[in-house]
């Protein structure tokens, strides 16, 4: 299956599940080198890192833990409609090694928040893994030390990325066409 349709969409596929699965082997050789010995705890930002998270965590070779964390929009007042706050974080995070498990980082406005979140928490350390990244787009300065694969500008779903709710289910990563 070359193309998919959602909804007024066609997608062709970009980036196939082997090529994935290659470059995530690789992110989870390096964090397992680097973290061995820190008991790092994963936080996989839901909805879009499932699969992504599902994969790197069965490649990690050292003990580790792994959490779900979801960044939310923030209703409370109509002023804060920009502002996301981080839901689903029950462990004590202080003194902790956290590995955030992202599927990609566009502007990185999400990232820096979650940063900005997580720092108040008292962790030892944060780093970043992401699946991907548009560097094209990035307009904050984040250190993202773990990144699977760097795309262009275009819109994407599949392998746990979305269009409208729908493509999470796609194992390979397919890339928007005709878009007018
Ligand atoms: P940022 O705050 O870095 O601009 O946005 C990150 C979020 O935007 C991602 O977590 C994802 O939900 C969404 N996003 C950015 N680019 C794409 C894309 O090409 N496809 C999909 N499905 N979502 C994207
Ligand atoms: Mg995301």
């Amino acid at each position: 299956m070359n193309t998919i349709q959602i909804k007024d969409k066609t997608f062709a596929v970009s980036i196939k599940e082997q090529d994935i699965l290659q470059e995530v082997s690789r992110v989870a050789q390096e964090i397992s080198r680097d973290l061995a010995g820190k008991n790092p705890l994963f936080l996989s930002v839901l909805n879009g890192s499932f699969m992504f998270a599902a994969d790197l965590l069965k490649r990690i070779t050292i003990p580790c833990e792994i959490s779900f964390v979801k960044m939310a929009s923030y209703s409370g007042t109509a002023s804060t409609g920009a502002v996301k706050e981080l839901i689903g974080l029950n462990e004590d995070i202080s003194g902790r090694t956290i590995v955030i498990v992202e599927d990609i980082v566009d502007t990185g406005f999400t990232m820096q928040r979650m940063l900005e979140v997580l720092r108040t928490k008292n962790p030892a350390e944060i780093h970043i893994a992401t699946l991907l990244v548009k560097p094209d787009k990035l307009a904050v300065d984040l250190d993202i030390e773990y990144a699977a694969m760097h795309i262009p500008n275009d819109f994407i779903v599949g392998y746990g990325l979305d269009y409208d709710g729908h493509g999470r289910n796609y194992k390979d990563i397919y890339i928007v066409v005709n878009e007018e």
